[in-house]
């Protein structure tokens, strides 16, 4: 059997698992440990980070195991790199998307997948997708980008937005940090975009690979070729996992990568923590006037009018409709 969901496109035979380690062929037919929500937490929608998309809202998070991606930094590593035992029965409680749905809809809120990766959790999503959708709820991704052409065209359309981590511009470090390639990623940014998914990307800093201040501009550069409006969130390291010894991400370094992003022509370079306001605000690129202000992980004063800067009427790219 053949998965084609990610770009490995494992070849897993009777019994066994895919790399991902929740994916496997039991008597010819493909299981998933990922039907499940072992996770279920209510935040901002600021904190996917997703800041041109219901600013304000709120959002259930769910998240099954899993993910294709092994970076050494994961502060999720306890439930991203969880995977069954080959041999183990995959008895976990299934999700229940339609109390999932309602639950988001009575919390006035989104529904998100993340912590580990939804891409490995097509068959969630979509049904998820199924009940959420009648009740104006809107379906987000945090996700690694790491999907077949086929798995994109599949998902994305029951997802309303995603943000796609690009966490180098060059396949060497890429494989470094991750063990994947990049180019699939890269293609998921665009495939995602031209099927009308709102697109946001994050780069975390991480010591040695995309702390790169080379890495970050070229980053900056790939970004802006595809479309200088795409908002970019530059994430603070953490020290975690297989990387507990190093240092946090200096602000220094996040205000370095944030110039960078813009002298590479990008118009929405964010900065959650260690900037301030400045670091989460929006501003007009026409006129430059605020438009949206944030605190740490929420919208403080959104501006916008019609999608529109009050001061100068230039349009701000976004889906700003708030979820209530
Ligand atoms: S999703 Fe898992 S099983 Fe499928 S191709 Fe990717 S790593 Fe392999």
């Amino acid at each position: 059997m053949r998965c084609e969901l990610c770009p490995y496109r494992c070849r897993i035979r009777d019994g066994q698992r895919g790399y991902c380690q929740v994916r496997r062929n039991n008597g010819g037919r493909l299981e998933t440990a990922t039907f499940t929500a072992s996770v279920a937490h209510l935040d901002a929608i600021e904190r996917k980070p997703f800041y041109h998309f219901g600013p304000g809202s709120k959002v259930l998070t769910v998240a099954g195991p899993g993910c294709s991606f092994r970076c050494d930094y994961c502060v999720n590593h306890r439930l991203s790199q969880y995977g069954r035992e080959e041999d183990a029965p995959w008895t976990g409680e299934p999700a229940r998307p339609d109390e999932l749905a309602a639950l988001a809809h009575a919390q006035g809120a989104g529904l998100a997948l993340s912590y580990a990766e939804p891409s490995l959790a097509p068959e969630l999503t979509l049904a998820l997708a199924e009940y959420a959708r009648p009740l104006g709820v809107p379906v987000m991704w945090k996700s690694n980008g790491f999907l077949t052409p086929r798995a994109v065209d599949l998902v994305a359309p029951a997802i309303d937005a995603v943000n796609i981590d690009v966490k180098a511009a060059e396949e060497a470090p890429h494989q470094r940090l991750t063990g994947a390639p990049l180019a699939p990623v890269l293609a998921a940014v665009e495939r995602f975009r031209a099927a009308g998914v709102w697109v946001e990307v994050s780069t975390p800093l991480i010591p040695g690979t995309s702390a790169d201040p080379g890495q970050l501009r070229a980053i900056a550069g790939l970004l802006a070729a595809i479309d200088p409006d795409l908002p970019w969130h530059l994430l603070r390291f953490t020290p975690d996992f297989r990387m507990s010894a190093e240092d946090p991400t200096a602000p220094s370094a996040l205000e370095d990568a944030r110039r960078a992003g813009a002298e590479e022509g990008l118009r929405f370079v964010y900065v959650e923590r260690a900037l301030g306001a400045e670091g989460r605000n929006t501003r007009c690129p026409h006129c430059a006037f605020t438009v949206v202000e944030r605190g740490i992980w929420e919208t403080l004063d959104n501006k916008l009018a019609d999608g529109g800067c009050p001061s100068c009427r230039a349009a701000v790219p976004g889906r700003w409709e708030t979820q209530q």
